[in-house]
């Protein structure tokens, strides 16, 4: 919604603060505030799809199942030090 109401922000050059969320099975309405923090947390998964995209790939999360992983072959992510640990 967030990312949503800041693409609208930019087409429209106005200010969006609130969002409608509507649950169809339910037959609800919901308002949505459009906050600060959504707002920044949008611009760093912004930041990590460019980092993506311009060749840097996250580092492998520790945990992840990669033994089952049809990709596993050609997976260029590494572990790092840091997310052996954490
Ligand atoms: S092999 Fe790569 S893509 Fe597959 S689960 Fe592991 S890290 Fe993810």
């Amino acid at each position: 919604m967030t990312g949503y109401a800041m693409l609208l922000e930019e087409s429209q050059d106005r200010r969006v603060d609130l969002g409608l969320v509507e649950y169809l099975r339910a037959g609800e309405v919901r308002e949505v505030d459009i906050r600060t923090s959504d707002r920044r947390r949008v611009l760093r998964i912004r930041d990590r799809v460019r980092r993506i995209q311009g060749g840097k790939l996250p580092d492998r999360p520790n945990g992840v199942p990669c033994e089952r992983c049809p990709v596993l072959e050609s997976c260029e992510t590494r572990q790092t030090l840091a997310s052996k640990f954490f």
